[in-house]
């Protein structure tokens, strides 16, 4: 069963560049998604309008969250799945088995619960997470835009003071404009509208997308208090799958993936657990927790140190000037935030 807060499809604050790594995955467990746009060519800019171009080594495909998590969804309902849409306010873990309590006064009870609710919700609160105290100092902003000319097999990464926004198409053919702030930035516009005519448009190119798209959304859709900070994996005997186990910065464009791929992790050792009496629930924790760490640690440390040299502009520039020397070290950057390709 899937306890999902909002009914599908919706729209998503999201970069909506998902991975190669997962595409024959989600080929072996025949999602159908719609015809998605083929992406193979990154290109960075600095602030000071610096530009890079180099070609994806795996690539990945444009899709909108809108068309993604609803494909998700059909392929769920077709294998049997019950999805409800009510929101879970609690979980308890009793005598080998859990209580699911939701804010429609629903109770369900269940050998296994993942949590897979995202970066933060109020899930976190009831079960005290380390992290649910601490800054979460990071809003990030999305819409989608009428741009033709923007090429289909391009996705650029722009650097602004204080943050950083993706361009890329979608299987609309709209392009989606989706920026990562610091608050620090924003809160002196504290106004999206303001922040990209002031902030954002010093970046050239972000200012040339800005002054000729047309906007396709009533106003941009915005998130609040997405954090960093690492995460337990396993909370309460919960496994935690996704943005829920740790989120990686999005400039590595790999949090779908990375999501999916701990699913796939999570399932298999959940399936271990219910077809071998001898496999308890201590041990499929403990190989989750392994086989996560060992899949993603590296990734999760790489899109730190990256996330923080791009947002400092000395560092940023010397960077770009390294990678424009060897086109190499890019690639193997890139190489260092993905994994290889999944299937079943
Ligand atoms: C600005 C930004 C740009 C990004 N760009 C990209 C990108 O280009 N490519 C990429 O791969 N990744 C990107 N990411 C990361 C990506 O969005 C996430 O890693 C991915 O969505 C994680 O999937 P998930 O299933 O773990 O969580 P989610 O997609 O957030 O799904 C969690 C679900 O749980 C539901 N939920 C929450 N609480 C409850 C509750 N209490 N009860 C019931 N349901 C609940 C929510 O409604 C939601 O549907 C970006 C992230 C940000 C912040």
């Amino acid at each position: 069963m899937l306890l999902e807060r909002y009914v599908y499809p919706h729209h998503k604050v999201c970069g909506e560049y998902v991975s190669n790594e997962v595409m024959p995955y989600l080929e072996d467990l025949g999602v159908k998604l719609p015809k998605t746009v083929s992406i193979d060519t990154l290109q960075l800019s600095t602030r000071k309008g610096k530009l890079l171009q180099t070609k994806l080594p795996l690539g990945g495909f444009g899709i909108s969250r809108y068309a993604f998590d609803h494909a998700l969804y059909k392929k769920a309902l077709s294998a049997g799945v019950t999805v409800n849409f009510e929101t879970v306010k609690k979980v308890t873990f009793l005598k080998d088995s859990f209580n699911v309590n939701t804010e429609r006064e629903n109770k369900y009870s269940a050998k296994i619960v993942i949590g897979a609710y995202g970066k933060r919700s109020g899930l976190d609160k009831q079960l005290n997470r380390n992290f649910i105290g601490k800054n979460a100092p990071w809003l990030g902003v999305k819409a989608h835009y009428k741009f033709p000319e923007f090429p289909d097999n391009l996705v650029a990464l722009h650097n602004f003071e204080g943050g950083y926004g993706g361009l890329s198409k979608t299987e609309t053919g709209a392009v989606n404009f989706c920026y990562l702030v610091s608050y620090k930035s924003f809160k002196a516009e504290k106004n999206i509208e303001k922040f990209n005519s002031t902030f954002i448009s010093r970046n050239k190119f972000l200012n040339q997308f800005l002054e000729n798209a047309q906007p396709l959304f009533d106003e941009p859709m915005s998130i609040a208090q997405v954090s960093f900070e690492g995460k337990q994996l396993v909370e309460d005997h919960i496994l935690m799958c996704g943005d829920t186990a740790g989120l990686i910065h999005p400039l590595c464009g790999n949090g779908m993936a990375m999501a999916i791929h701990s699913a796939k992790i999570a399932s298999e050792k959940i399936d271990n657990y219910f077809k071998n009496p001898e496999y308890g629930r201590i041990k499929m924790e403990s190989d989750y927790k392994k086989e996560w760490t060992n899949a993603f640690k590296r990734r999760l440390q790489t899109g730190r140190i990256l996330q923080s040299i791009l947002l400092n502009p000395v560092a940023s520039d010397f960077l770009m000037g390294a990678i424009a020397k060897s086109p190499g070290f890019i690639r193997s950057l890139i190489n260092s935030t993905h994994g290889k390709q999944l299937s079943l």
